[in-house]
């Protein structure tokens, strides 16, 4: 442990999850913590405050669950199956999104370190809450989890960003709001400090924790393509990929696939940004993920994914960007009556956007921009190939698939026939982007020829090679908190 009166200066830049844990780490072994934040305090905490506080680690069994949970008189944890979720079956889940390439030493720091991670938070009274809502569907008296995510904080993702607050500042940590980081200093070459709007910040270290570029429109064009223009950003306004163009330009190493973001079907009305002002349960009102419940059809009327392809955990990332490839940038999920009580809340707030009707001519009348022959002809197509005699099992990769279809889906094929029908206009919300900075493996940022540069760490969503080309839900946070923490610790410790 560092002795006080020897504490170094660490600034970091932002005062998201990434921030606060790299900050926790940091404070734990002595150090005066300062983070300097762009947005003014309601919107601190940037994305992290947005999310559902859901996060994805390994763990062996229900047990190895318990110390992390903060009710844990709960009556229904003695009917909870919460399964397992192995190193393995992570690192696996990852891979499948790796195009063929293996693991990168990112993802193997994320899985190694992410339930020792957890178990800190929860060291640090940063508690939990079993999914029941969304990762578990219930059978008979029990709850089955499915998916391998089974935890989120209490209140969400500003329940996730308040306990970490606390926790930040009763070890001494400060906060500065409004006073957004322009430039990084340098003395030869080694970062000391920041410069701001307001004013020069001298330190030991340098934490960039600044977050991703998926509110900047111009990088998502040149990065991601000429669809990411009309994306809506789920998140907040303040993430404009900032601390990296700062890093970029003192010779910083890009990391990742930059052609790459986690993006979600949401509904087409959405507003930019927003909801931070709700209740948690209403924040995700506009997210539109049951998909695989039923199908979506573009304006040509046609489907254009596999929406049963995997549980939504593992699809939902990248089908938003799908969405964003379609005529007009949209497309409409269909349901019928069977499956009405398994769709989220989300679907039922009283301003989503839907049409309903109680014939499918008739709710195809009302699905604006269709093709409408189109659309009739393929949901008929997709009811005649609804043939499977599995049973219907959402806990469950069901292999109920549909026969006959050179776009087949996959699981959870049961026909669109039981009026009433609903169907709900969405388009591709973008969460956060892939690409970002090359780090080591204490988290400094590394130069071009692959030396540290000294000074400058990095965490969170701004560090690459972490997600290639799919994420499975959940792995944000904790790669937030897991490369946070190595940040916070190495920060102190090179000095
Ligand atoms: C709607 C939504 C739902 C999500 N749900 C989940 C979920 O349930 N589970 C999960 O694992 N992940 C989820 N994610 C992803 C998750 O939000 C991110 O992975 C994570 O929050 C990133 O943390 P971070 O600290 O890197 O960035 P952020 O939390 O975004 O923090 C970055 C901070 O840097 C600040 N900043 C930016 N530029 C500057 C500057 N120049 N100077 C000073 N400060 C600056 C920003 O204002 C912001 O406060 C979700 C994301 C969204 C948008």
């Amino acid at each position: 442990m560092i002795k006080k009166e020897m504490s170094k200066k660490i600034i970091i830049v932002g005062s998201g999850n990434a921030a606060l844990t790299a900050g926790i780490a940091a404070l734990e072994k002595g150090a005066k913590v300062l983070a300097i934040e762009k947005g003014n305090k309601y919107l601190s905490g940037g994305n992290t405050k947005y999310t559902a506080g859901a996060m994805r680690f390994s763990y062996n069994n229900g047990d190895e669950l318990l110390p992390l949970i903060r009710d844990v008189n709960d009556i229904r944890l003695k009917k909870t199956e919460f399964g397992s979720y192995t190193k393995n079956k992570f690192k696996e889940d990852l891979l499948s999104f790796n195009e063929g390439n293996p693991l990168t030493k990112e993802q193997e720091i994320l899985v190694d370190n992410s339930y020792e991670t957890i178990c800190w938070l929860a060291s640090h009274n940063v508690k939990f809450e079993p999914i029941y809502n969304r990762q578990s569907f219930k059978k008979g008296d029990k709850f089955i989890f499915w998916g391998g995510l089974t935890l989120a904080s209490e209140n969400e993702g500003v329940g996730l960003f308040e306990q970490e607050l606390k926790s930040f500042f009763s070890l001494g940590g400060e906060i500065e709001y409004e006073n957004p980081v322009t430039n990084l200093m340098m003395d030869n070459d080694k970062v000391v400090g920041v410069q701001t709007k307001k004013d020069k910040y001298y330190s030991d270290s340098v934490i960039l924790a600044s977050g991703g570029f998926e509110a900047n429109e111009d990088m998502r064009v040149r990065y991601l393509g000429e669809n990411w223009r009309f994306a809506k950003v789920r998140g907040t306004p303040n993430n404009t990929g900032d601390g990296l163009k700062m890093a970029l330009d003192i010779g910083a190493l890009e990391n990742g696939y930059y052609q790459s973001c986690h993006a979600t079907p949401m509904d087409l009305y959405m507003k930019n940004y927003g909801n931070l002002d709700l209740e948690p349960i209403e924040r995700k009102k506009y997210r539109k993920i049951c998909y695989f419940l039923g199908i979506m059809i573009n304006a040509n009327g046609k489907r254009f994914l596999d929406e049963g392809k995997n549980f939504r955990n593992y699809t939902y990332a990248q089908y938003g960007a799908k969405v964003l490839e379609q005529p007009g940038h949209l497309a409409w999920q269909v349901f019928d009556n069977k499956v009405k009580d398994l769709l989220y809340d989300e679907y039922f707030f009283k301003d989503a956007s839907f049409v309903e009707a109680d014939s499918l001519k008739e709710l195809i009348s009302k699905m604006d921009g269709v093709d409408i022959t189109a659309t009739y002809n393929t949901i008929r197509n997709y009811n005649k190939s609804c043939k499977s005699n599995n049973s219907f099992d959402p806990t469950k990769l069901d292999n109920k698939s549909t026969i006959g279809l050179d776009l087949p889906k996959s699981n959870w094929a049961q026909s669109i026939e039981e009026p009433p029908f609903r169907a709900y206009p969405v388009t591709g919300g973008i969460t956060f982007t892939y690409g970002g900075l090359k780090v080591s493996s204490k988290c400094n940022v590394l130069q071009k020829n692959g030396d540290i540069i000294k000074g400058l760490f990095a965490c969170g969503e701004i560090v690459g090679g972490v997600f290639l080309n799919g994420y499975p839900g959940g792995s944000g946070l904790t790669s937030g908190a897991v490369f946070g923490r190595i940040a916070g610790y190495g920060s102190v410790s090179s000095i």
